[in-house]
């Protein structure tokens, strides 16, 4: 299969990229390994993406993108999962699951998933009172209680939308202030439900075939103590979808983040980024979007130049 630019990842920084890549006449081929939407999916409420003032369900947000990048005959969705790239001459080869595509330049825009905690319990409760999304599992836990940990704004927004389903929610924070946005911090303390404990740290997940309590250890003094719960969701960050890169020459950071220049260009002439999976300060919808628009435009000129 041959394109002009091959954009792996259709969340919203792929979609964008699509949707410029097309404008500029490029034929292009969104390669992602299963549904559109990223990170989107399992967003439950999007609030700062600017042009939808009543805000919109991260679902409905992934439908707009989709319909919007799939509007141009230019744009063929592939669903396939990349496991490298490696450079022909002028062309570009991506190794898929299914045939092997050649492209003159691509766009990396496969995001990140949330990081694990690595405490003893995490893995073997997975599915059974361990989950990473609210909006996929918070249903599950109703009239339940439900720590959560972590203090950033995914932490925060989260322990919001799981007191629609659960009785208690306890936030736990390694430290004693939040790093999450302020109006998300406000509605965490004004929320009766929630109960936070700062300076606090999990150390062990317990129970038989499910969920049943939290080991916790309180980091000044050390001390360890139990709670009962039902279900822990954990938030703590994300880690970028870049192992496929590690054998290219496309150059990492030691969090496996990609390195970039102002221009969105990686270390290899013709890969550019866009979006979560690049070395930056703020992953957003927004920010997301606006990588997609400069990485795809730049790559169009690296085009122009073979
Ligand atoms: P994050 O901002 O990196 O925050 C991770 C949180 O987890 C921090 O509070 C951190 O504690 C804590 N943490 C990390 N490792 C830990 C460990 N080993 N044990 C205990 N706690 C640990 O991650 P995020 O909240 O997932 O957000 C990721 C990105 O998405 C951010 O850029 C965020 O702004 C963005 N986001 C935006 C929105 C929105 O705009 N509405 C919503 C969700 C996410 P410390 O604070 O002590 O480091």
């Amino acid at each position: 299969m041959k394109c002009d630019l091959a954009i792996i990842g259709a969340g919203p920084a792929g979609m964008t990229a699509a949707v410029y890549g097309a404008r500029a006449g490029l034929s292009v081929k969104l390669v992602e390994m299963g549904a559109p939407g990223g990170q989107l999916v399992n967003t439950d409420w999007i609030e700062n993406y600017p042009g939808f003032p009543e805000g919109l369900t991260g679902a409905e947000l992934m439908i707009k993108f989709a319909m919007q990048a799939m509007n141009f005959s230019e744009v063929e969705y592939i669903t396939s999962y990349v496991s490298g790239i490696s450079r022909k001459g002028n062309e570009l080869l991506l190794t898929t699951s299914g045939e092997e595509i050649e492209a003159k330049a691509i766009v990396v825009a496969t995001g990140a998933m949330p990081k694990k905690l690595g405490v003893e319990g995490e893995q073997a409760f997975i599915g059974a009172g361990v989950s990473y999304c609210g909006t996929c599992d918070g249903a599950f836990f109703r009239d339940r209680e439900v720590a959560v940990i972590g203090g950033g704004d995914t932490a925060l927004e989260e322990a919001v939308f799981l007191t629609k389903f659960a009785s208690k929610v306890t936030l736990i924070h390694r430290r004693d202030a939040f790093r999450g946005a302020k109006i998300l911090q406000d509605r965490v303390r004004d929320n009766e439900k929630i109960e936070v404990l700062y300076s606090e740290t999990l150390e062990r997940i317990l129970g038989d075939t499910n969920v049943e309590e939290v080991e916790l250890k309180q980091v000044e003094s050390g001390e360890l103590h139990r709670m009962k719960v039902d279900g822990v969701f954990i938030f703590v960050g994300t880690s970028p979808n870049t192992e496929f890169l590690k054998n290219s020459d496309v150059e990492l950071d030691e969090r496996g983040q990609i390195k970039a220049s102002t221009q969105l260009e990686t270390s290899m002439p013709g890969v550019f980024v866009a979006g979560d999976a690049r070395q930056t300060q703020l992953r957003q919808v927004s920010t997301a979007v606006g990588d997609a628009a400069l990485a795809t435009i730049n790559a169009s000129k690296y085009i122009e130049g073979l």
